[in-house]
Parts: structure tokens; sequence; C-alpha cells
């Protein structure tokens, strides 16, 4: 089967036939991929900004962690799923024997591994991968909504860490995948209003108004992040920042809007140390807090969304395409004119 994968600690992605996996092995379900979007850190792995080092040991690996797809065979020993069901798997694999694991946060597991970072993932037609990962999604849910889960869910986290409450006002840095989704999850949560800021970024930007933002900021026209985001909210400070951009800088510039006593969440995976005014956010009394990965909670959650709100979701997506354009999907997704791009290894439906 042909896959897309990273071979060597260098730039650059390989469109290659491999053998398919074979037959689950006990506790695994073999699925067929239905969809699977490119994220932003697979376009971090594929130029191999700095970062992603951790993968070295695991090379050649599959890439593709945002998915969904058609249950294809079921290995031994697995209960509560069956061919043919349509699921979506949490891509974050703890070990299952350590207290971390049995306590419910596979994400705390030293021993984790990632779908499509550390071992095989979508960006092939067939994925083996442990039933327990699987989220089983609700009948007539649309594949391509659902390969939204992962950064929906990475989203709705990073809402829950930066604890948002009804009403607040809410600056989102990064009109990415991921500064969309915690848009979305803010305003979802009753945030009163959802500013999502960017930089020559025009065509993300107008995606996250359809996704939850009720304003957008585009910094090429400001000089001052401050002065343009209190405009927006007739002189009101944020009381949550979310930074998602992976640039050192717009810490600062995040803390330069959050009011006394505000949380700052990074969610934003950065090549370089960000500098800090380390004094003003004691005096403040401000909060900085990382966010990364999801819960099974929110897997639940947004599962419904998805059936009981799929126009809400819907913009997100900008471009289908076949996993043999996968590469121009990357070179897409780089150059920031589209939002979600995802593939579909069976073919894109007529
Ligand atoms: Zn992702
Ligand atoms: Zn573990």
């Amino acid at each position: 089967m042909l896959a897309l994968r990273k071979t060597a600690p260098a730039p650059g992605l390989v469109l290659q036939d491999v053998a398919e996996p074979g037959r689950p092995e006990a506790g695994e379900v073999l699925i067929e991929v239905a969809a699977a979007g490119i994220c932003g850190s697979d376009v971090h792995v594929y130029d191999w900004t700095d970062g992603y080092a951790f993968m070295s040991s695991r090379l050649p690996v599959t890439l593709g962690h945002e998915f969904c797809g058609r249950i294809a065979a079921v290995g031994p020993e697995v209960s509560g799923l069956a061919e043919g069901d349509l699921v979506a798997p949490i891509p974050t694999i703890g070990c299952m024997r350590c207290t971390d694991c049995a306590a419910g946060f596979p994400q705390r597991c030293n021993f984790r591994r990632t779908v499509g970072l550390t071992r095989d993932g979508a960006f092939a037609r067939f994925v083996r991968v442990p039933a327990l990962s699987c989220v089983k999604l609700h009948p007539g849910t649309d594949p391509v909504l659902a390969a939204l889960l992962e950064p929906l869910c990475v989203g709705d986290n990073a809402a829950n860490v930066g604890d948002v409450h009804f009403g607040d006002v809410v600056l989102v840095l990064g009109p990415g995948t991921i500064g969309q989704a915690i848009a979305r999850a803010a305003s979802w949560r009753g945030a009163a209003q959802v500013v999502v800021a960017g930089m020559n970024d025009t065509a993300r930007l107008a995606t996250a108004l359809q996704v939850g933002a009720t304003d957008t900021l585009d910094l090429a026209l400001f000089s001052n992040l401050r002065s343009a985001f209190l405009a927006l909210t007739n002189g009101r400070e944020a009381d949550v920042v979310f930074e998602a951009t992976g640039h050192p800088a717009s810490i600062a510039d995040g803390l330069s809007v959050l009011r006394k006593d505000g949380v700052l969440v990074s969610a934003g995976i950065h090549a370089t140390p960000a500098q800090i005014d380390l004094t003003a956010l004691v005096r403040n009394r401000q909060q900085l807090r990382g966010a990364h990965a999801s819960r099974r909670p929110s897997w639940e959650i947004m599962a419904r969304r998805l059936i009981e709100m799929p126009e809400q979701v819907r913009p997100f997506v900008s471009l289908q395409l076949g996993l043999e354009d996968a590469i121009g999907g990357f070179e897409r997704s780089r150059a920031r004119d589209v939002s979600k791009v995802v593939l579909r290894p069976g073919g894109v439906p007529a």
C-alpha cells in the first residue's frame, strides 16, 4: 500500500510502497483509513524544524495522527468493537501498565507512543492501533468531520486548561487549526468575545470567524497588539489568552493584554525559548499554563458535537485530496492559504 513516511531525520517526506500492517495482534484493531488531516505538527516534521528530534529513533514512520476509519479486522481479546464500526483513535497510546495509565492519564505515561509520530499512522490505506484507543463514532457521522476530532479535542482541552468561563473575553494568538479549535471551544463554553489574531493570514482568519471567533486581528496591519485588542473590546483586557503560534515572542505579546489574575495558556510548539517579564507576571498574579494533546472525555463530547452540529465544524476543512497528492497538500498547508487539508487514502468521493 502507498504510505507517506518520514524516513530520515532531515527535511522532506517520502510517498512509498510499504507492506500492509497484517492481522491485528491481541488487543488491536486494523483500521481502513477514511480520512486523515494534515496537522501543523506534520508540516513541522516535513520541514524538520527543531522540537521533533524525539522521532529520530523511531524512523521510518508513517505520519497521520488526526483520522478516522472503519474497522477492517479485530484482533484477539478485543471487546466492544466489530468489523465495520466507524472509529476515531486517540493518538496518544500509554503502556497501560503504569500508575498514570491505570489512573486514566496515558498522556502522562513515560512509555507512551503517538500514532503518526512514533508509531505508524494514518497517511496510508491501513493502520493498526490498540482497540482501547478507539472512540466509536455515532451512526451517520461524516468521516471528513471525524478527522477533525483530534484538533477539536486539543482545542477543548486547552479551553479546559484555561478555565474559560461564560462571559469571558478571550484572545487566541494564531489562526491555524489549533487556534481555530480553541476559538470553537471557547465559544461553546460561552465566552462573550473571542478574538483570533494572526499575521498575514487572511484565509485562516476568515475560517476562524466561521468557527467561533467574534473578531479577528491581522497584526500585519497594527504595530501594537494591545491597542488593537483594546479597541475591539471597549478597553477590556483578556480574561484568558491562548498562544497557538509557536513563536516565542507571542508569549510576551499575550501577557501584554492579559488582565491581572488572568491565565495565559501556551499550546504552541516552540523551537526556541521565550523571554518573559516574570516580575510583571508575579505582580499581576498571572498564570502561565501549558496545554498539550487531549483526554478521552473531550473525545466523547466532541464526537456528539459532530453529529448534533456538523455545520459548526464543517468550515474547518478547506480541501480534500487523495494520498497521491499529499505533498501538494503539505505545500498548501505551509503556504497558509488553506485551513485544514484532509487526505482520503481510499480516494476523494466525486
Ligand atoms: Zn495534530
Ligand atoms: Zn503507562
